[in-house]
Parts: structure tokens; C-alpha cells; sequence
């Protein structure tokens, strides 16, 4: 600062100037900051509140507001009027002085950073005015170019030239952008723009129209402006950003001509925001003093980014605007339209005179430029004069703006961020090739335990292999050892027994050869010892020898002893087995029994059933005529022709008149009280408690007679009835029998019609066949014939009864020949019956047919019968029974009967029935 005070402003003339001020102060200006090194040294990195950054608050170094004038040539217009009168300025840009005229012989001189003639070149003043300030914004300052002179001075032509039409012509902002983008490196560091417009306190966006009043806001922390409704374009190159500077001028030219006003009275602002990462060589040297820091804590160093905004601002005309309001502009707008450009004034004079209030707040413009004058950024300003003495007073008052200027102070600071946000995505990265790595590594390693482990294990078997190897190796060789010692002890045994032998021969030559053998003493002795051993050995083995015999002896004792259990085994054993064939005999014999008794059982079940049924139905039976049971019809007959009162009127008679009184009536006259009495003796003798009184009175012998004596078939039905019913008596049988009752119920039968004497006399002899005993003398006394006899008639009730009679016949004949009683063929094929029995097998009714069928089986278990049922054609017969009989158990055993007689089995197999 104290340099800067010998400056002069506008006030000041020549003679108090000091030029070796001057002259260094344009050398700091010109050179590079020489400040890095103190800078970083100071860097703390704290404090900084930018999105994603942490900027480096570092304490800035003194950089004074440099300031070049830049005088205009004479224009057409000028070079005429002008012609005959001198410039009212005069530049030694040698000696950075210009000289303004006051008249011919007096003037003023001033000194500032750098004095451009009219003949100074576009390059030339990019050089000397902007490149230190782009430079700057590269390393990551802010900084201000800014252009300050009358309108129609060269303001825009110094900046925004875009040099179209001669290159050589490009202004400062087409020149600094050309170096920015030369400096950075477009992979990591990035360049935005913004470009605005300022008139009469309202900003307006010149790369969006529509945004045409921006507002400021400024951190309260750092106290940075921005503009957020500002368009922010990045630009990746130059023709781009030229582009954008022209699309800008044009943007600005519509919108002078929508207000009416021309871009002298506006104030144009670029902004150029530079990001620019700092390289690892930079990084290297940021970090110097602390060389010795470990690669850990450099990697994990956020990297560094430096912000750097270019603000490249054209004023307004620096005139003063008419305050009559030629321009059209009332008084106030006049104000208004001055308003930025004198509080940019103000604020200078104020930095100037290091006054402890600056107004920045008083306009827009100052606001914007807040850190370019009194703050952070390195600035520089160019102004333009014209050479024209007519604009006197203008060029004046610009050249004391330059001086005041070129005292303010800034400090300037570098813009230095740590990027945090890139570090975390650099370490994310890392983090996850680390993972990656660490994988590989772990997946490697656990191969690599896998392989050392199977390696190992193939080792340790090949050891194992090899061990078990060298054990076989070792065990052979100890055996083949063993072997040839004991061949060897062998083969000295065999020597010593030899000598042994030797020496008992030579015993009686003992002194002789211990005479002769001055050694041989020794060798006896060790001989003798042997000879011990041997003997030893020898009685060893004996008695091994003798255990072994023993051994022996009593094995063979226990042979003998076991072939001997043996032989009375087997002899058990075939009295076992013969108790065995005689156990099965007995079996298959009580097996045949069984299915005999299981027939019986069968056939009385079957009368049990029908006996049943006829009970249950009340079948009525007369006396006179009516059909009734097959076991019991006169007991029937009884219980339906006497009624309750008359059984008791019978009863009564009984009592009083007595038993013997009634039979006497049946040799009455009177052929009426005859009937009678026989009916009364029929109707007693239902009853199974009057059977015996009956027979015992002789009434049973009386009935017998009644039959031949008595010419009325009346009388001998009811007489027949009785005596049916008395033979279900097994005593009453025999005694019928004995009384050659057979012979006369045949005569009987031969002599009646009426089937219901028939049917009792039927029923008398069917009772009778049921009797074992009574079988032969039944054949042979015509019982038979007699009841096919009866099958004239062919009343069914006859045949069932004759049905019952040859089927209780068949089974006691099945059981006497089962029993052995009986042999031979059946009485029933012998007496003719068979042919009568086949053809009423299948009789449609069922009582008949069932005595049949029961009859057939009965037949058909005895072998002997068999090739006769065959040819009389029983044996179809059978085998519908056992195919379709409706009733189980007579099926089942015609089955079971056809399946054991091998004759029918060869009969069925030869006709394929089997
Ligand atoms: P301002 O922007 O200050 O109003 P301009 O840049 O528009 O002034 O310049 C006014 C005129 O002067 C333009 O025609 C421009 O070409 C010309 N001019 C300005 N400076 C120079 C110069 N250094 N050399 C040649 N012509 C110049
Ligand atoms: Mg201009």
C-alpha cells in the first residue's frame, strides 16, 4: 500500500511523481502471483461452505487494482475536424505516463500500470491487461477485467471483439478463453458461462431472454454473489463459447432496441466460472513441507479443486448523461441509468481513500463486483480514451477514475476446495476393487489350503504304502531267517544226534579218546548238555504224543456212542413216521365222517326248515283230503280238524272213556263209529306224550289191521296218518317193522287212488327209511318199490314224500357204507329208482327237487355208484347242482363231492366239463 501512495490522481501534477514506484508496481502487476508458496503453507482447509467442497480459507496477499489506459486513434470524423488541432493527450508509454493537456503549453501527467497508444495491438493489450487475471483464475483466484471510458472510446472493441472478419482483432474475452481452454484439461475440469446484462438496476439474462430480471443473493457466510436465476452454460470449446457470445450480442441488441436505448447506457457482464482439479504433481508440491506423509494418508487426501470466476464486465459510457433529457430520458431515469456506474465511483474513492465505509450496496453493479474491488480477486482495468480535445472533460474524469482505481487494495485469495463428493467416488472405486481383490485373493488362498491339504494326503498314503511295503520286506526277510536258522539247527541236530551216536559207540573207548584227544574233554561236555536239551525236547514231545492218543480215544468213544444214539434214532424214527401214516389214515376216515355228518346235518336241517315253513304257513290238512306236511301231516291234519274245542272234547274222551275202550271201537259194527275212533286214535296220536299209551295198549298193532281188515279207503288214509305219524318214533319204527308194516302200507298203497293215502302212506315209509337199522329188511320187504310204486301219482305232495323216503334212505346207506356195514352198489340203482331220481332232479317243485338233490350226493360220495349215476345220467345232473343250485350248502357239497370221486373227475375231464 504505501507503494500505491505515490501515485498520483487526477489532482496531482507531474513533479511529485515517483517513477520507481511505478515502474516495480507495473513488474508485480505483470508477473505471476508470488505467492504460492506462502499461500499453501498457510492452507488449513477450513472453513469453506461450497457444495461437495471444503474451501481453504487462507489468509490473501496484498494485489493492488491494476490499471492500463488504452487511447483510441483518431476516427474518420476526427481526422477531419480535428485536423488542426494537437490530441489533448499525450502517452510515453515508456515511461507509463500520460500526459493530458491543458492548453499548449501546460499539462498534467499521470502514471499508471500500462499506457497502450493507439497503435498498441489486440494481443499486445490482451497481454498486458487480462492474461495475469486469467492466469490467476487458472490457479484458482477470481478476477476482474474491466473495461471504463466515454462511449465510442474502444470499450468493446478492447473486449468483446469476436474478430470475425481479422483475427488479429479478437478481444480480451475471445483471447482469455482461448488461454483458459488451453489450461485445463477437459476430462476432469470443467468451464460455465454466464452473460448478463445491467440497465437502470435490472439484470437480464443475455443467454436466455425470458430470465430478464435476476436477482443476487449472497452467502452470509462467505458473503459470495451469485446469481441463481442466471443461466449457467458449460462450454467444452472455443467456437462454442464464441458462439455463445454471439448469440449473447444479439440477445442484447434485441433488447436495447424493446427499451429504446442503446448498449452505451448498459452494462455487459461475462462471467466465467473455471474448475479446475489441481494434478498430482501440484498435489506433490502442495504438499512439500510434509513429503514424509505415508502413501495412506495422500491417497485418502481429498483431491483439490480451484474456482476460478473471470468477470469480464463493459461498462456504460462513462459520460454523463444530459440532464435536460435529450436522449429522451426523464430526469430520474437519467438517475437510474447512472445509478451503477456512480456507485462504482463512490465505492472506489471510498477504497481509495481507505475510507471505513464502502457503499457496495447501493447498486447492483457494485454489488456484483464486490470481490473485484476491496476483495479477493485480482483485477484490472483498462480505460479508454479518445484523442479528440473536444472530449476534454470526459477523458479527464475517465483518467482520474483509472488513478483513484489503482489505489484500491485487494487481498487476493485462492479459491481452493477439497473435493470430497470425487474422493468418495474414488474410494468407493477403490473400495470395491479392493473387495474384488480381496475375493480373489481369499478364493486363491482357500485353493491353494485345498491343494497343500490333498497333496499332503497323498504323501502321507505314499508313506503309508511305502511303510507297509518295507514291513512285507522286513517280515519276508525275518522269515526266510528263521527258516534257514532252523535248517541249520537242524542240520547241527542232525550232526549232534550223529555224534551222539558216535559217542555211545565209543564209550568204551572213553579214556582211550580222552587220551588221545587233549580237547575232546570240552566238546563232550558241550555234547552231554546238547544231549540234555535233546532228551528234553524228546520227553516234550512224547507227552504231547500221549495227550494227542488220549485225545483221540475219546474222540472215537464219542462217535461210537453218537452212531449208536443213531441207530435207535432212526428206529424212533420210522415208528414215528408209521404213527404218522396211521394218524393220517385216521384223519382222511374222520374227514370222510365229517362231510357224511355234515350231509346228515344238512338233510336235517333241510326237514327241520320244511317242517318249519309248513307250522308257519297253518297249512290246513283234513283228514278228508287236504295236502299237508312231509314229517307230521296226521298231527297237521289233527291241529286243523279238531280245533281247540274238539282236541278238548278228545282229551276228555280219553280220560273218560279210556284208551282201551276207544281201540275197541275200531272193530265196531258201525263202519261210522269205526271212522271215528280211528280218527280220535290219529288225533291222539299226534301228540307225542299219547305215542307210547298207543303202542302199549296195542293200538298201534290195531291200526296195522285196520289196514288189511277194513275195505274203506277213508279208514285207511286216517289209519295210515296215525301210523305215520307213530313211526317218527325210532321204538314205533321197529316195531312197525316187526309187525310187517312194510308189507302192508304197500299193500295199501298199491290198492289206494286218493293221493292223500297215498301221500300218508308215502310219509310212513319215508319216516321208516330214515332208520339205519332198519335199511335191509326195508329193501328187501319191497319198501322201496313200494314207494316208487307210488309215483303213479303224480301228485306233488305224493312225490315229495316219496322224495323224502329215498333221500333218507341214500343217507343211511352213505352211512353204512362209510361205516363198512354196507358195500356194494346202492340199493336204490339196484331197485330201479335211479331213472325216477333223474328225471324229477330238477323237478319245478322244490321239495321235491331238494330230496333229490340231497339224494344224488348222498349217491355220489361212494366210488361204487359212480360209472352207474355216469350212464343213468346223474352225473349232468350233479354238476348242475353244484353249478346252479339256489341253495349254498347243498351246492358246496356237490362240488366237493364231484371234486373227490376220481371216476367223475376222469368222467368230467373227458367230456372238458372240469
Ligand atoms: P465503446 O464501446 O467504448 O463505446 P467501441 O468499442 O464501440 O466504443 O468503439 C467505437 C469505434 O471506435 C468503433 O468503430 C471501433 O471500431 C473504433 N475503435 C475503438 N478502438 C479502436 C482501436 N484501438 N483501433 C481502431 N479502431 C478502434
Ligand atoms: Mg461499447
Amino acid at each position: 500500500m504505501a507503494n500505491n501512495h505515490n501515485y498520483k490522481n487526477g489532482g496531482l501534477k507531474t513533479k511529485s511523481i515517483s517513477s520507481s514506484s511505478s515502474s516495480s508496481s507495473y513488474s508485480g502487476y505483470k508477473s505471476k502471483p508470488s505467492v504460492t508458496s506462502g499461500l499453501r503453507r498457510n492452507s488449513t482447509g477450513s472453513g469453506g461452505n461450497s457444495a461437495g467442497g471444503h474451501q481453504k480459507d487462507t489468509p490473501g496477499v496484498s494485489g493492488r487494482v491494476r490499471v492500463a489506459v488504452r487511447l483510441r486513434p483518431r476516427n474518420s470524423e476526427e481526422l477531419s475536424t480535428d485536423a488542426d488541432f494537437a490530441d489533448c493527450v499525450e502517452l510515453q508509454p515508456e515511461l507509463k505516463r500520460l500526459k493530458l493537456r491543458r492548453n499548449n503549453w501546460d499539462s498534467d501527467t499521470f502514471e499508471f500500470d500500462e499506457v497502450l497508444t493507439e497503435f498498441a495491438s489486440q494481443k499486445r493489450v490482451y497481454e498486458v491487461v487480462a492474461k495475469p487475471v486469467v492466469e490467476s483464475v487458472l490457479d484458482g483466484y477470481n478476477g476482474t477485467v474491466m473495461a471504463y471510458g466515454q462511449t465510442g472510446t474502444g470499450k468493446t472493441y478492447t473486449l468483446g471483439r469476436l474478430g470475425d472478419e481479422d483475427t488479429s482483432a479478437r478481444g480480451i474475452m475471445v483471447r482469455a478463453m482461448e488461454d483458459i481452454f488451453a489450461e485445463i484439461s477437459p476430462e476432469t475440469d470443467s468451464i460455465s458461462v454466464s452473460y448478463l446484462q445491467l440497465y437502470i438496476e435490472t439484470i437480464q439474462d443475455l443467454l436466455d431472454p425470458t430470465n430478464d430480471n435476476l436477482s443476487i443473493t449472497e452467502d452470509p457466510k462467505s458473503g459470495d454473489i451469485s446469481l441463481p436465476g442466471a443461466s449457467l452454460i458449460e462450454v467444452r470449446d472455443q467456437p462454442s463459447f464464441v458462439e455463445l457470445l454471439r448469440l449473447g450480442e444479439a440477445h442484447r441488441f434485441a433488447a436495447n432496441t424493446k427499451l429504446n436505448t442503446e448498449s452505451s447506457r448498459s452494462h455487459a457482464i461475462l462471467m466465467v466460472h473455471v474448475k479446475k482439479s489441481v494434478k498430482e504433481r501440484d498435489g506433490a508440491a502442495i504438499s512439500g513441507e510434509n513429503g514424509s506423509k505415508s502413501h495412506t494418508s495422500r491417497t485418502m487426501k481429498p483431491p483439490v479443486v480451484r474456482k476460478g470466476k473471470l468477470i469480464v464486465v463493459d461498462l456504460a459510457g462513462s459520460e454523463r448523461i444530459d440532464k435536460s433529457g435529450s436522449e429522451g430520458h426523464t430526469l430520474e431515469e437519467a438517475k437510474s441509468i447512472n445509478l451503477s456506474l456512480s456507485a462504482l465511483g463512490k465505492c472506489i474513492n471510498a477504497l481509495a481513500e481507505n475510507s471505513s465505509h464502502v457503499p457496495v450496496r447501493d447498486s447492483k453493479l457494485t454489488r456484483l463486483l464486490r470481490d473485484s474491488f476491496g476483495g479477493t480477486a485480482r483485477t484490472s482495468l483498462v480505460i479508454t480514451i479518445g484523442p479528440s480535445p473536444r472530449h476534454r472533460g470526459e477523458t479527464s474524469s475517465t483518467i482520474m477514475f483509472g488513478q483513484r482505481a489503482m489505489k484500491v487494495e485487494n487481498m487476493l485469495k485462492i479459491k481452493e476446495e477439497f473435493d470430497y463428493k470425487s474422493l468418495a467416488r474414488k474410494l468407493d472405486v477403490q473400495v470395491e476393487s479392493l473387495i474384488a481383490e480381496h475375493e480373489r485373493q481369499q478364493k486363491a488362498y482357500q485353493d491353494e489350503v485345498e491343494k497343500i491339504g490333498s497333496e499332503a494326503k497323498k504323501q502321507i498314503s505314499e508313506a503309508e504304502k511305502r511303510y507297509a511295503d518295507m514291513l512285507e520286506k522286513e517280515r519276508l526277510k525275518y522269515q526266510r531267517d528263521c527258516m534257514e536258522s532252523i535248517k541249520k539247527l537242524e542240520a547241527q541236530l542232525a550232526v549232534n544226534q550223529e555224534k551222539q551216536g558216535d559217542g555211545r559207540v565209543k564209550v568204551g573207548f572213553k579214556d582211550e579218546s580222552l587220551h588221545k584227544k587233549p580237547n575232546g574233554e570240552a566238546q563232550g561236555v558241550a555234547g552231554s548238555a546238547e544231549l540234555i536239551e535233546v532228551k528234553k525236547l524228546l520227553q516234550n514231545e512224547m507227552l504231547l504224543r500221549k495227550a494227542a492218543d488220549e485225545e483221540i480215544g475219546s474222540l472215537r468213544n464219542q462217535v461210537a456212542q453218537w452212531k449208536r444214539s443213531e441207530a435207535v434214532g432212526s428206529a424212533e424214527n420210522l415208528k414215528l413216521r408209521k404213527m404218522l401214516e396211521d394218524e393220517i389214515r385216521q384223519r382222511e376216515k374222520l374227514e370222510e365222517e365229517i362231510s357224511m355228518l355234515q350231509s346228515q346235518l344238512l338233510q336235517i336241517s333241510f326237514d327241520a326248515d320244511e317242517t318249519r315253513k309248513q307250522l308257519e304257513n297253518g297249512h290246513s290238512i283234513d283228514m278228508t283230503g287236504e295236502m299237508g306236511s312231509l314229517v307230521s301231516p296226521v298231527r297237521q291234519q289233527q291241529m286243523k280238524y279238531s280245533g281247540e274245542q274238539e282236541k278238548g272234547s278228545v282229551a276228555k274222551l280219553f280220560e273218560q272213556v279210556g284208551l282201551q275202550k276207544i281201540l275197541s271201537l275200531l272193530e265196531a259194527e258201525d263202519p261210522d263209529v269205526r271212522i271215528h275212533a280211528v280218527k280220535v286214535i290219529a288225533n291222539l296220536a299226534a301228540e307225542a306224550t299219547n305215542q307210547e299209551k298207543i303202542v302199549e295198549a296195542g293200538g298201534l298193532t290195531s291200526l296195522l289191521a285196520l289196514l288189511t281188515s277194513s275195505e274203506d279207503e277213508n279208514i285207511h288214509r286216517v289209519a295210515a296218518g296215525a301210523i305215520a305219524n307213530l313211526a317218527m318214533n325210532e321204538t314205533n319204527q321197529e316195531l312197525i317193522m316187526a309187525q310187517g308194516g312194510i308189507s302192508l302200507l304197500a299193500m295199501t298203497a298199491e290198492n289206494a287212488d286218493d293221493p292223500q293215502t297215498l301221500r300218508m302212506v308215502a310219509g310212513a315209509v319215508a319216516n321208516l327209511c330214515g332208520n339205519d337199522k332198519l335199511q335191509v329188511m326195508l329193501r328187501t320187504e319191497g319198501g322201496i318199490k313200494a314207494l316208487l310204486g307210488m309215483v303213479r301219482c303224480r301228485h306233488p305232495d305224493v312225490l315229495a314224500q316219496v322224495a323224502r323216503g329215498i333221500a333218507n334212505f341214500a343217507k343211511c346207506e352213505s352211512r353204512a357204507s362209510t361205516q363198512g356195514i354196507k358195500s356194494g352198489k346202492s340199493h336204490l340203482i339196484e331197485d330201479g329208482a335211479l331213472p325216477w331220481i333223474v328225471k324229477n332232479a330238477n323237478n319245478e317243485a322244490s321239495p321235491i327237487r331238494r330230496h333229490i338233490e340231497l339224494a344224488l350226493c348222498h349217491m355220489a360220495q361212494h366210488e361204487v355208484n359212480a360209472k352207474d349215476m355216469i350212464s343213468g345220467g346223474a352225473l349232468w345232473e350233479l354238476v348242475r347242482i353244484s353249478r346252479d343250485c339256489s341253495r349254498d350248502d347243498i351246492r358246496m357239497l356237490a362240488r366237493r363231492t364231484l371234486s373227490s370221486s376220481p371216476t367223475f373227475q376222469v368222467e368230467l375231464k373227458r367230456l372238458r366239463l372240469n
